[in-house]
């Protein structure tokens, strides 16, 4: 980063700190998940937002269990061999969105490259029970890489019809080795590629955390290769170290960079961008995806004139 906050590594400052989760909301939303068996990534990626959306009834679900067989850097989700896949989990999932009353969903997983289809058939069940149980809630789907066999994957998932497609770069592809080591940051590039070739309706949203070491002019370039990828919503927010065996924080980049490279990402032509120290990709994603709707009709209300 060319134009760093003066704050010594590690100490948070103060546009960091956020309050402890306490409201009834939040208990209320964590009741619901544990008797549904199901796990959220706000939980397991001790989410700094956990406080704010669970007040607000916004919890994003991780599917596919609590275990991911990759071991990134940044992530807080466990490592190991998962659990058998639960075949009550779609069901469980649609419950979980009815009691909540949600218009908009997030769901997520872990990495599953265990499975055969890396988990893809699991994502389609969980959009089908959805738009059975809550038709009018809009689905934003946020898949891992799918490794070296995303195509097959994406095709069954853009066939189910989800409303937005995410999956995150989440950092330049110089860090990729230290920081997303089982990743590759042109298999991702291409897998954002394929879901716009295959359904240019549905929206693609990706993210990059920042703080990681990362140079401005690297960040510059993953935003064009997302827009080279067809990628309508850039998410970025800062990189937090969830435990003292992850990966430092580098750098905690002021609010006023993120207004900068804001401008940037909007001058490139994303539909929409969200850049703040406390953005995540599900970070009032519904919201967004309003945001991002009206965005592309008056885009096409430009052109049509
Ligand atoms: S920002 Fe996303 S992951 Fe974090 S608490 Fe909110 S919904 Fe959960």
């Amino acid at each position: 980063m060319n134009a760093p906050a003066s704050v010594p590594r590690q100490r948070k400052p103060d546009w960091i700190r956020v309050k402890a989760p306490v409201s009834e909301g939040y208990h209320n939303t964590r009741k619901l998940m544990r008797s549904l068996g199901l796990a959220t990534v706000c939980e397991e990626a001790a989410c700094p937002n956990i406080g704010e959306c669970w007040t607000k009834k916004h919890a994003t679900v991780m599917i596919l269990g609590d275990t991911c067989t990759r071991a990134c850097a940044f992530c807080n989700v466990k490592t190991g061999m998962p659990r058998a896949v639960d075949p009550l989990e779609p069901e469980h999932v649609a419950v979980a969105a009815a009691e909540l009353g949600l218009e908009h969903i997030v769901v997520t997983s872990v990495d599953r490259d265990d499975l055969p289809d890396g988990g893809a058939s699991q994502f389609v069940k969980v959009i089908q029970a959805l738009r059975r149980n809550t038709p009018n809630t809009t689905i934003e789907i946020l898949t891992p890489d799918f490794r070296n066999k995303h195509e097959a994957a994406v095709s069954a998932i853009v066939e189910a019809g989800p409303d937005v497609y995410n999956h995150n770069l989440e950092t330049v592809p110089r860090l990729y080795p230290t920081i997303r080591p089982g990743a590759r940051y042109y298999a991702s590039l291409r897998l954002l590629e394929s879901v716009k070739r295959q359904a240019p309706h549905i929206f693609t949203k990706s993210g990059v955390m920042v703080g990681l070491g990362e140079q401005r002019l690297e960040v510059h370039q993953v935003m064009d290769d997302m827009r080279s990828a067809g990628v309508d919503f850039l998410t970025m927010g800062q990189y937090l170290q969830p435990t003292p065996r992850h990966a430092k924080v580098e750098e905690f980049v002021s609010p006023q960079a993120f207004d900068a490279y804001a401008a940037i990402a909007r001058a490139k032509g994303f539909l929409l961008v969200a850049a703040s120290p406390l953005t995540r990709s599900s970070y009032h994603a519904g919201d967004d995806f309003k945001k991002m709707q009206a965005n592309r009709t008056a885009q096409l209300e430009r052109i049509r004139a």
